[in-house]
């Protein structure tokens, strides 16, 4: 038996995540994982740990991450494989999403204080600790959740997002945003190949069906906690377009409790095919 797996989908304390690089590596080989992609938002400062550990380990691990953008007013999440760690164009989108988060996360302080609920930067960043501070993390909306949870504002993480984080809530703006397109440019000029992360998540069919005229070339079918009748509508699209198949766990550490590293993974067939794809990229 075959028992080659890959989780392409996971998030460290560089973005919103509780383990570390180091931590994540370690993890993945007590898992038995052949194959890693450590998809931080919005950043790849992981890679300057992850990648000698991996190596180390005998786990292949694939450059990734996990770019924010907006579509019609909607966040849309777009994975990044197999680009070159340090493209210039992938530093430069890194770099400007770092002052976006930074804007983008003052004004949301600035609204949930005017709500009576105020918070220090230096509270948001510490919500969840790192060892040594990193300076790439892309700090985020879990930050601030968890900040709120420590000073009591609400409950749970679910209470800050229901209440106040999410999208569509009172405390939340979207701010300076990147188009898909230009994001999938981004990704191709540095000779990765761009994902349509966790398409399930998805509930605007427009959205949906706009972001399958895009030039991507690949799906996250294996998700998270979905079961395989969910996932295989997914498989059934990719194959239809030709386009490859990825997977992984979206694993967050405790920032997401029910989801373990290595939950949803791809195969050898799969993890090939993104091999042989890159490879003739970077002929
Ligand atoms: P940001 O990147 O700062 O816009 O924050 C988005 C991130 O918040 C997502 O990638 C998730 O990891 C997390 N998130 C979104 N909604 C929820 C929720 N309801 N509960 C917990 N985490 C969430
Ligand atoms: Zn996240
Ligand atoms: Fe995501
Ligand atoms: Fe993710």
């Amino acid at each position: 038996m075959n028992n080659f797996r890959a989780d392409l989908h996971c998030h460290t304390t560089c973005s919103d995540g509780t383990l570390t690089p180091e931590q994540i590596v370690q993890l993945a080989k007590e898992s038995g994982l052949t194959g890693l992609s450590i998809t931080d938002h919005d950043t790849t400062d992981a890679y300057e740990k992850a990648i000698p550990l991996a190596k180390e380990a005998g786990i292949t691990l694939l450059t990734g991450v996990e770019f924010s953008t907006v579509l019609n007013k909607i966040s849309v999440h777009i994975l990044g494989y197999g680009f070159h760690i340090n493209d210039p164009a992938i530093i430069k989108l890194c770099t400007q999403h770092k002052q976006r988060r930074l804007d983008r996360n003052l004004a949301v302080l600035d609204l949930l204080a005017k709500q009576g609920m105020s918070l220090t930067y230096e509270e948001v960043i510490d919500a969840i600790p790192v060892e040594k501070a990193s300076t790439g993390r892309s700090i985020g909306r879990p930050h601030i959740a968890f900040a709120m949870v420590n000073k009591g504002y609400v409950q749970n993480l679910q209470e800050a997002f229901k209440k106040y984080l999410g999208d569509d809530c009172p405390c939340f703006i979207q701010g300076d945003s990147f188009t898909v397109d230009e994001t999938i440019d981004t990704i191709h000029q540095a000779k990765g190949i761009a994902v349509i992360a966790h398409p399930h998540l998805i509930k605007n069919t427009a959205i949906l069906n706009e972001l399958l005229k895009k030039e991507f070339n690949g799906i996250e079918c294996y998700y998270g906690n979905f079961f395989t009748d969910a996932n295989q509508r997914w498989v059934k699209i990719a194959k239809h377009r030709d386009w490859l198949i990825t997977g992984g766990s979206d694993f967050h550490g405790s920032a997401k409790p029910n989801l373990s590293l290595g939950r949803s993974w791809i195969g050898e067939e799969h993890f090939q095919a993104i091999i042989n794809y890159l490879s003739i990229l970077n002929q």
